[in-house]
């Protein structure tokens, strides 16, 4: 069969200690970084829905894709040559206890795949079965969690934010048994497999856990392999080296979670197993976006008590989970100077960015620290009055400056007594903000720009994912395409997609899947 011969380079599994164990009996891992293993096959492959760019980035043509070869491999009945399967070994924080060995419990990296252009993407299924890591659970995903994640990766992409990417989504053939709601009434859903890519896997996780074990010398190796291939452009050596390399990551993480601030996602689940070292977006599981303007918000009914990761709370978490990458790390610093030094230039950096968004959110050249206020003014207005992030900010660039209206941003508001309440309060903030733009140096041209391109019209909206989730359940895929459409293009309102940027409807409220999920997926 016809195939392109890909070029796959596994540094991970070659130039890292592996597991000398086989097979997928649960087990404890020590003194290795991953096991290999192959994937589980399942009984009735079929691509249901596939990026486009990501298959023209790994040098894949539409007809490679539409090769029963592709669905065969991506859903992984099979290798093609290069590819050596394995689940990597990882700890973790979760809900800021350590929870000791996780790992990859249902994901296998197929191989890392160097492109024409030299650059290197390595290829993961998430649900192709159990692994050493599994922990007695089936390492299998279910569709609905399979096209959110697919769904989540592209958009996060064309939205310029930092993220693993997705290839493929197949359904296997195959039903998975899965409690929604941990409540007692488990049902068989539909089994599905997702490639994801990215340049690396590794996670914060993946250092915690040999430092917990006091396994400093693996510690050392797995630092000096990320450094060396993810961070080659690093100099230097010993201490300073990895003291400049935690810096990198905390500036690195910085910036992804000032994305998720500005276009309102919430990650949902954001323990330390969980936060990429190349500071990418991964893991997409009860995630959400935020509708009505919520710092409080959290769509992990998981987590609903004490909302540890709700949306207002990211980027204190972030730092906390730096903190802990800086404790596992530190015995090979010595010195805790220097990683003090990286947390804050997480500080810096986020707040750099943080700025440099409010700036561009409000259409103006610069901020300035009264502009940080007018911005937290705004955001108090918005969550008491119940406004739509999304639509207001992408409809406040029509907002005249020489006569300023609410009538623009009318549409972003949920409620007409909350509206009738707080008019009063939102001209006043029109007022003085016009007053702001007028003295901006920049033309009307330049705002708009500027503002359209900060402030997105659609995002991936739950209760958009769970639309295209009902229709795929009733075996109709051709949602989750036409949404992935729609956000290839996130800055730019697209005629006849009206449906695709307006507010959450009523139905959508309450609906699980539109405003609580769990991590069962
Ligand atoms: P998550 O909450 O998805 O980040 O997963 C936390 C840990 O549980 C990771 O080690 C996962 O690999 C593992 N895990 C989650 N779901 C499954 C599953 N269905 N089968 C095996 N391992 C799983
Ligand atoms: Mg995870």
């Amino acid at each position: 069969m016809n195939f392109p011969l890909l070029n796959f380079d596994n540094s991970f599994i070659r130039d890292l200690p592996g597991d000398p164990d086989h097979g997928q009996g649960a087990r404890q891992v020590v003194g290795a970084l991953y096991s290999r293993i192959d994937p589980s096959p399942v009984s009735a492959p079929r691509v249901v829905a596939w990026s486009l760019e990501m298959a023209q980035e790994l040098g894949l043509a539409e007809a490679d894709i539409a090769s029963p070869y592709f669905a065969q491999v991506f859903a992984g009945n099979g290798v093609l040559e290069g590819m050596q399967p394995w689940a990597s070994n990882y700890g973790g924080h979760q809900f800021g206890v350590w929870a000791g060995q996780l790992g990859d419990g249902r994901a296998i990296s197929l191989g890392e795949l160097v492109t024409a252009q030299g650059k290197r993407w390595e290829l993961q299924l998430k649900g192709a079965g159990a692994t050493p890591y599994s922990r007695g659970a089936d390492g299998r995903a279910v569709l609905r969690s399979s096209i959110r994640e697919f769904l989540c990766s592209e958009a996060m992409h064309h939205l310029g934010v930092p993220t693993t990417r997705a290839l493929s989504l197949v359904v296997t053939g195959d039903l998975v048994e899965r409690d929604m709601f941990y409540d007692g009434h488990p049902q068989d859903e539909p089994g599905a497999i997702v490639c994801r890519v990215a340049p690396s896997f590794i996670r914060f996780g993946h250092f915690e856990l040999p430092a917990s074990r006091g396994e400093i010398e693996l510690l050392q190796q797995l630092v000096d392999f990320t450094i060396r291939r993810d961070f080659p452009h690093l100099r230097g050596h010993g201490a300073t080296l990895y003291a400049d390399w935690f810096g990198e990551v905390c500036a690195r993480t910085a910036s992804m979670i000032a994305h998720w601030m500005r276009v309102g996602f919430v990650h949902g689940v954001m323990n330390t197993d969980n936060m990429s070292i190349l500071g990418l977006t991964i893991d997409y599981g009860p995630y959400g976006w935020v509708d009505d303007f919520d710092p409080d918000w959290t769509p992990n009914t998981t987590d609903a008590m004490r909302r540890r990761y709700r949306f207002g709370q990211q980027p204190n978490v972030a730092w906390w989970n730096l903190s802990r990458l800086a404790a596992a790390i530190a015995p090979l610093v010595g010195d805790v100077a220097p990683l003090q030094a990286g947390l804050d230039r997480y500080v810096t950096e986020y707040s750099l960015q943080a700025r440099r968004d409010v700036a561009a959110k409000l259409g103006l050249a610069q901020c300035r620290d009264e502009d940080v206020a007018r911005m937290e003014t705004l955001q108090q207005l918005m969550q008491q009055a119940e406004v739509d992030m999304t639509l207001f900010f992408r409809a406040l660039s029509r907002v005249d400056p020489h006569a300023p209206q609410l009538e623009p941003l009318r549409h972003a508001f949920y409620d007409e007594a909350k509206y009738a309440a707080a008019q009063a309060d939102f001209l006043r903030w029109l007022d003085d903000y016009a007053a702001r733009v007028r003295e901006d140096a920049r033309t009307l041209e330049q705002r708009l720009q500027g503002m359209n391109a900060a402030n997105p019209c659609y995002v991936l909206r739950n209760y958009l994912a769970q639309e295209a989730i009902d229709r795929a359940t009733q075996g109709d895929y051709a949602g989750i395409q036409t949404l992935l459409d729609v956000l290839r293009h996130p800055y730019e309102e697209q005629p006849g997609r009206e449906h695709f940027m307006q507010k959450r409807p009523e139905w959508a409220k309450h609906r699980a899947g539109c405003s609580m999920l769990s991590c069962s997926s």
